[in-house]
């Protein structure tokens, strides 16, 4: 379908190397766009762009670094010509009560799940002017609506990017530059493997309160990728959208 096709366009995804990254990529793969997966793991690189069937290329950077978020804009723009798409999706957690938090957990998890957007967006900006528009997709989080009592800094991140999100829909809303926020429910991930080992019947207890009965997988966010990548979402743009199997919408 037209209206979804995405031919021509380039997109960069930071840790596309794996998880609802990758998932994402692969959507827009499909569906015509030449991909950019960014990340600091090679190993795990390697594996994702043989399952994107050498539809992309690997840049690596750490998005805590605002060098290396205006270097891999650089560097996909010099590669590509242009940049469309921009999947600020790298993230981390650290589960800790507050009142155990250090200095430098907050700053990792700030950096890597916000600040880290906010560097990779203001590099994108001119080549997105300079093309007539783009589409920004954040990824936020159930934390970013519901509070959690090990989850601080994360909650304070995923809260942030949705936010920062709505800020920059409303600058950049005239430049014909949509910016989204997409929050995923509880998904099949090596982040939350490193969560169900950690804590105790998580796996069972996400199961019962999701109303899907299930956990998501990254293949569930490929749909969600495309919409917000295509001409499908030109009229939308600063919304926060769950992708949760209804969560966020069950007591
Ligand atoms: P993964 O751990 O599988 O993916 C996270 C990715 O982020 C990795 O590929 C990692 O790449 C990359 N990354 C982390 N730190 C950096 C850094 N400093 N610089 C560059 N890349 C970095 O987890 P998910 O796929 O689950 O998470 C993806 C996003 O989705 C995150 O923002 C997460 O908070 C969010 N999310 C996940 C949910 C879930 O249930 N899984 C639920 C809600 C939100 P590398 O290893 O190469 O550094």
């Amino acid at each position: 379908m037209k209206l979804f096709d995405l031919t021509g366009r380039v997109a960069l995804v930071t840790g596309g190397n794996g998880g609802i990254g990758l998932g994402m990529a692969k959507g827009l793969a499909e569906a015509g766009a030449a991909i950019v997966l960014a990340g600091r793991n090679k190993e795990k690189a390697k594996a994702a762009l043989a399952e994107l069937g050498g539809k992309g290329v690997f840049l690596s950077g750490d998005v805590t670094k605002s060098s290396d978020c205006k270097r891999l804009i650089a560097e996909t723009v010099a590669q590509h010509g242009r940049l469309d798409i921009l999947i600020n999706n790298a993230g981390t957690s650290i589960r800790k009560m507050p009142e155990l938090l250090e200095e430098q957990d907050w700053h990792t998890v700030l950096d890597t799940n916000l600040s880290s957007a906010l560097y990779c967006c203001q590099a994108a900006y001119p080549e997105m002017q300079r093309a007539g528009g783009g589409k920004i997709i954040n990824i936020g989080s159930m934390m970013s609506l519901f509070g959690a009592p090990y989850a601080a800094a994360y909650c304070a991140s995923k809260g942030g990017i949705m936010q920062l999100s709505r800020s920059l829909a409303t600058a950049w809303a005239n430049d014909n530059i949509q910016v989204n926020c997409v929050l995923p429910g509880w998904i099949d991930t090596e982040l939350t493997q490193k969560a169900r080992a950690q804590v105790d019947g998580l796996h069972d207890s996400v199961e019962k309160r999701t109303p899907a009965k299930r956990w998501g997988t990254p293949a569930d966010m490929t749909g969600i990728a495309v919409f917000l990548a295509s001409a499908a979402s030109d009229f939308v743009t600063g919304t926060a959208i769950p992708v949760d199997g209804g969560f966020s919408i069950a007591m």
